[in-house]
C-alpha cells in the first residue's frame, strides 16, 4: 500500500456545520480542508460526471460509490501535485467522506483517518433552518425543497450515521455542533492539533 494521507474526518448530519468549520480550519497552516460536495458543485453540470452527480444531488440522494471514489481521487491527485495539498506537511480535514460503508472501507486505501469529529445536533429542525438559509445564500438546488432537505437526513440516518461504527470508537470524538462557529472551533481544536502536533511537529515548527 502507498503511502496515505494523514486525516481527520469531520462526519454529521447535513446542516451541522462541516462546512463552515472546514473552512475555517482550511485557512489555519498546517490544515488542508476538502470538501466532496464542494468539488461536486463545482463540477461543470454539462459533462458527464457533472450531469451523473446533478442527477443525484439534486434529489437528495447520493451520488454512487465508483463515481464519488473517482472524481474525489482525481481531485486530490491534482490537488497534491500543484502543490496545494503537501501531505507531508497538512494533515487533511476531510468533510463529506465517507458517506457509506463502502466509500469507508474503499477510503482505506488512500486515507490513514485519525481521528473524527462527530459535530452533533439533536435540534433537526435548526439544521432545516441552517439549510434554508443556506439555499438562499448558496443558492443551491438540493437545499430549496423541504421534501429533499428530510431526505437528505434519511439517507443520513440509513447509510452515512452507521459508518461510525466501522471505525474504532477511541477514533470518535463528539462534539456539540450547538453554538457560535467560533465555539464549536474550540471544542473542535481541542480534539483535532494534538492530532496535528502528533504527526506534523517537525514541520510546522522549521
Ligand atoms: P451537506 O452539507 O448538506 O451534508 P454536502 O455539500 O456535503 O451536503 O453534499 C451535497 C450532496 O452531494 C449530497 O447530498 C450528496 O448528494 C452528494 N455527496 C456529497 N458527498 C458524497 C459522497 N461521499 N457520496 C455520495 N454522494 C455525496
Amino acid at each position: 500500500m502507498s503511502e496515505r494521507y494523514h486525516s481527520v474526518l469531520l462526519f454529521g448530519p447535513p446542516g451541522v456545520g462541516k462546512g463552515t468549520q472546514g473552512q475555517i480550519l482550511g485557512k489555519i497552516p498546517g490544515f488542508f480542508h476538502l470538501s466532496v460536495g464542494d468539488v461536486f458543485r463545482a463540477l461543470d453540470i454539462n459533462s458527464p460526471d457533472g450531469k451523473e452527480v446533478y442527477q443525484y444531488s439534486s434529489q437528495g440522494m447520493l451520488v454512487p460509490d465508483e463515481t464519488t471514489i473517482r472524481i474525489w481521487k482525481r481531485n486530490i491527485d491534482a490537488l497534491t501535485i500543484l502543490s496545494y495539498y503537501k501531505p507531508h506537511e497538512d494533515l487533511l480535514i476531510l468533510d463529506g467522506i465517507p458517506r457509506n460503508q463502502r466509500q469507508a472501507e474503499i477510503l482505506e486505501q488512500h486515507v490513514e483517518v485519525l481521528k473524527i469529529i462527530h459535530l452533533k445536533c439533536s435540534d433537526i429542525e435548526a439544521m432545516v433552518h441552517r439549510i434554508r438559509r443556506r439555499a438562499i445564500r448558496e443558492n443551491r438546488v438540493d437545499d430549496a425543497h423541504e421534501d429533499i432537505i428530510r431526505r437528505r437526513f434519511d439517507v443520513y440516518e440509513r447509510q452515512t450515521r452507521p459508518v461510525l461504527e466501522y471505525y474504532p470508537k477511541k477514533l470518535i470524538a463528539e462534539v456539540d455542533a450547538f453554538g457560535s462557529p467560533a465555539e464549536v472551533l474550540l471544542n473542535i481544536l481541542k480534539d483535532v492539533v494534538p492530532v496535528q502536533n502528533k504527526h506534523f511537529r517537525n514541520e510546522i515548527e522549521g
